[in-house]
């Protein structure tokens, strides 16, 4: 059973394997290929409480399907739940928890069973959703060390997918930055160029351009980087480099963010210790931060279709 804080999380609703169920009866068994392996993939989504529209608005929810069902073909996995399964469950979960503040949803697909073919199936589906403020490290800015572990490489695991087992990968770093005095951690990839931090992509300012490692860099394609690339585009009117970008430029750098579904848009206070800028949070980066939330939470109007109200 796992151990997740009942006080937080005991009345909370889940969808799990084909019904609506209780928090506590959400469990796998540890035979489980899911368990054993990792043979799972998911989605970080992020549902917000709009003051503006007085209803939770979920933002992106279709491009998050859309990566969860080609994470499932990439894992090879036997049944596919497509967007227009996937979504339902979703907006019913929010439903059922009459959520009116921020949360953090967790669509998850997963290999359940030891059936002939239990490399690839049965596969069943399970979402979570639970109140997930504003990151504080938003407003703060987090240290940054660059990790020793190394982003997993694409001949290794499919770095664009999100499947479970990669994020141990993630928290390799993680708990050695923590464990080291840091707020998060920065990998690079085999090739020695930046490729991102645990579950968000890196962006830095430097000499008036701003930059973001390329997507053949080993990282994910996330959906936050193209968020940020169209609000620089079209409502700052920068155009972001995606380029490599190597260590030493790090250092050199007059603004730094990363940027991720949970981690929002976290400016990069130092890295390895030296400031970036003069340490503080710079300027596009305070403004990149403002037209985030306005877009995410819909204090704007959104010309995109990027919300799905709940
Ligand atoms: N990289 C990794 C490894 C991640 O898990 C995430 C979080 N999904 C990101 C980057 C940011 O992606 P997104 O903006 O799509 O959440």
């Amino acid at each position: 059973m796992a151990k997740s804080d009942p006080k937080k999380y005991g009345s909370l609703i889940t969808y799990f394997e084909g019904d609506y169920r209780p928090w506590h009866e959400a469990k796998v068994h540890v035979f489980s290929p899911a368990m054993k392996y990792g043979a799972g993939v998911f989605e970080g989504i992020r549902g917000y409480w709009s003051d503006k529209l007085n209803k939770m608005v979920l933002f992106r929810l279709l491009d998050h399907l859309k990566r969860l069902e080609y994470s499932q073909r990439v894992m090879r996995f036997e049944k596919i739940f497509a967007p227009e399964e996937t979504s339902g469950p979703i907006l019913e979960v929010m439903r059922r928890n009459s959520f009116t503040e921020h949360v953090h949803l967790r669509p998850v697909v997963y290999v359940d069973g030891d059936g002939p073919n239990g490399a690839v199936g049965p596969i069943e589906f399970a979402v979570t959703a639970v109140r997930s403020g504003k990151k504080e490290t938003v407003n703060t800015g987090v240290a940054v060390q660059v990790s020793s572990w190394q982003r997993l490489s694409d001949l290794t695991m499919p770095t664009r997918v999100k499947a479970n087992a990669n994020y141990n990968n993630s928290r390799m770093a993680s708990v050695q930055a923590k464990h080291d005095g840091y707020g998060a951690a920065l990998m690079l990839n085999q090739k020695g160029h930046v490729a991102e931090g645990p579950a968000m992509c890196f962006f830095m300012v430097r000499n008036g351009v701003t930059v973001t490692p390329s997507i053949t860099s080993n990282i994910l394609e996330s959906i936050t980087r193209d968020t940020v690339i169209q609000i620089f585009r079209e409502e700052i009117g920068i155009e972001t480099v995606e380029r490599d970008v190597d260590r030493s430029e790090l250092y050199d750098c007059q603004e730094a963010f990363f940027c991720g579904t949970a981690w929002e848009v976290t400016p990069i206070t130092s890295i390895d210790g030296i400031p970036v800028g003069d340490g503080k949070i710079g300027p596009l980066t305070q403004r990149l931060i403002k037209i985030y939330f306005d877009t995410a939470t819909g204090a704007v109007e959104d010309r995109r279709g990027w919300l799905t109200l709940v």
